[in-house]
């Protein structure tokens, strides 16, 4: 039986792919199957309804529908004698007429343009007539919702007592803006979106039929693309094989040139990005997002296309399995893989949150780029410092190096440290050890020195308002990357008097002569506000690193007296405290405060996002 239109003959122009393939049966459409066990159903048995609505979104085969329900109303059947049949033959008059939208009897109607109530009363007048050459006059009204009230008054006489030779088929994307009345008078049909998969085994038959080689993924790529929309589908289908006749036609077509043609961003480089931003490599980072801007990659995308990686790589985390998944490629698999087991869950936690709230942002602004690009610098800022708990850590930690290592004694819950300074991970000069905890970061083991201006050039981070202490300062020289000085600040500064502005401080023995100078010029430039560092005669504070050791002294006091330690002590001779550490769980992800992702805990997200 002819399923689909015929192929055309090599002289006649090209015609596009929904239009050759427009089903002509109801076993031609896809993914309405509970529709079409009603019509079939209802044909067959011979129950017709007087008025059908069709709702649904655009693309998703309303009017072709609509078209084929007339055709089953109508068809004669090859031999000219058949009745209304769930199959119509294709071959008849009726079913050729109707196919090639010039049958009398068949009458279609855009109410997008035509909304007055003279519009409506024409069609209806014509309702009295018999059909011309058919069995039943068939009125096909698209849109129907945007007829005007006094048309839908018009409208509802005759759908009272409509006449036996007449039907309506009404097409609609808002049922909602439908009146009651002229709803309860039709038979409704919600259409479905199709889903991805049956619309990529959809385009595969079709490419088949067209002889085109285009790849599995490519064709998955432009079914995601479509969102339920066969009609989409198609004319996205359309634009690939005319990328692939102008591309090298021997290749086939393939996912990447999908990618270029959808504007989505190469895969390889998200995985790329992704690396390069949780390592804290901004100026990396923002050199792929640029790149795959200039190749046409929307930036919007490209934030959403992270997130996904970050859910996915999350769900790996949980559960290794989840990569072995074969419909993901193997490079990506191995590589995902490797990814999950060096990102802990608070740190892609916090990356999901940050992404979240960017992609709105990126959508909102009125450059996505720019935008995109500040989400980054934040999360690479933000990937840079440690979770709350290996904070507390390495204040623990400071000025211990030669420290005893015999033994570690349970650690009571205690409060948080006086000081909350994150230090910069393994920085050189610094005098704080990175925590024994897995790295936030694949591979920054043994990172190498970092130049220490690659931040210089970039903005103030958008919600940083500008240090509003002195730990705040000592955070941002972290941020920037000024780990010698970092480290100066921690143990050579002796706080006289600080305000946003204007800094006075004892330098301890070992400052370097102008570390106040540098101060003043870095938060200067670094805020874009001027700032006054100065050197006092007073005291001043205990640097912070005094600070951090006196609070871990006290609380090393305090273990020592916890009898549960004392039982410790006692029974291991030779044992001694060297550490105490919070035993309470890691606070939430510090990053953008708003906590609006609730949780933090990754959400599938819908549809193509
Ligand atoms: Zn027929």
């Amino acid at each position: 039986m002819n399923q689909q239109a015929p192929s055309p003959d090599p002289a006649t122009p090209y015609r596009v792919l929904a239009r050759k393939y427009r089903p002509l049966t109801f076993s031609g459409l896809i993914g309405q199957d509970a529709m079409v066990r009603t019509l079939t159903n209802a044909i067959e048995l011979d129950r017709l309804a007087h008025a059908y609505l069709l709702t649904g979104v655009r693309g998703v085969g309303k009017t072709t529908t609509a078209r084929i329900i007339a055709r089953a109303l109508n068809c004669i059947g090859a031999d000219g004698k058949g009745g209304p049949t769930p199959d119509p033959c294709g071959v008849c008059e009726h079913c050729v007429a109707i196919t090639e939208d010039r049958h009398m009897d068949v009458l279609e109607m855009d109410a997008a343009s035509r909304t007055g109530v003279d519009d409506i009363r024409e069609l209806i007048a014509g309702t009295s007539y018999r059909p011309v050459s058919a069995r039943y006059k068939v009125y096909i009204v698209d849109e129907v919702h945007m007829l005007s009230g006094a048309a839908f008054n018009a409208l509802l006489k005759t759908l009272e007592e409509p006449p036996e030779h007449v039907k309506f088929i009404f097409a609609t994307t808002e049922a909602r803006k439908i009146p009651v009345t002229v709803l309860s008078r039709c038979q409704r049909f919600d259409l479905r979106r199709v889903g991805a998969e049956t619309l990529a085994s959809h385009l595969a038959d079709i490419a088949a039929k067209e002889e085109a080689d285009i790849g599995q993924r490519a064709l998955a790529l432009i079914a995601r693309a479509a969102d339920g929309s066969v009609r989409d589908a198609l004319s996205l289908l359309d634009q690939a094989f005319a990328h692939g006749a102008a591309g090298d036609a021997q290749g086939g077509i393939d996912e990447d040139q999908v990618r270029a043609m959808l504007g989505l961003a190469d895969r390889t480089r998200i995985f790329d990005l992704f690396e390069a931003v949780m390592k804290g490599e901004i100026k990396q980072a923002l050199e792929i997002l640029e790149e795959q801007h200039d190749a046409g990659a929307d930036a919007a995308i490209v934030l959403s296309d992270l997130l996904e990686l970050t859910h996915w790589l999350t769900r790996v985390n949980i559960a290794p399995e989840v990569a072995d998944d074969i419909s993901v490629p193997e490079a990506e698999r191995v590589r995902g893989k490797k990814f999950a087991e060096g990102l802990a869950m608070p740190v892609l936690a916090r990356a999901w949150q940050m992404l979240l709230k960017g992609l709105a942002e990126a959508q909102r602004a009125p450059n996505p780029l720019q935008a995109a690009e500040m989400v980054l610098v934040r999360i690479a800022y933000a990937a840079e410092l440690p979770a709350p708990a290996e904070i507390v850590k390495s204040l623990q930690q400071t000025g211990q190096q030669t420290g005893q290592q015999t033994g570690e004694a349970p650690m009571p819950a205690e409060p948080k440290p006086v000081v909350n300074v994150p230090p910069a991970p393994a920085s050189p000069g610094a005098s704080l050890a990175l925590s024994p905890e897995p790295a936030p970061v694949p591979e920054t083991a043994a990172p190498e020195k970092v130049e220490p201006e690659p931040a210089a050039d970039t903005p103030p981070r958008p919600d940083a308002p500008g240090p509003a202490s002195f730990a705040d300062v000592v955070e941002l020289f972290a941020a920037k990357r000024e780990a010698v000085l970092q480290g100066h600040l921690l143990s050579e500064v002796h706080l006289v008097h600080f305000e946003p502005g204007r800094i006075e401080f004892r330098p301890g023995a070992h400052a370097p002569r102008d570390l106040a100078n540098r101060m003043g010029e870095l938060l200067s430039r670094w805020t874009g506000e001027r700032w006054v560092v100065s050197v006092s005669a007073e005291t001043g504070a205990p640097s912070l690193a005094e600070q951090a050791e006196g609070a871990r002294r006290k609380r090393r006091k305090k273990a020592a007296g916890h009898p549960l330690v004392r039982a410790a002590l006692k029974t291991f001779p030779g044992a001694k405290i060297t550490e105490v550490r919070d035993i309470a769980p890691p606070a939430a992800p510090p990053a953008d405060g708003d906590g609006d992702a609730g949780s933090g805990t990754p959400e599938r997200e819908d549809g193509k996002g």
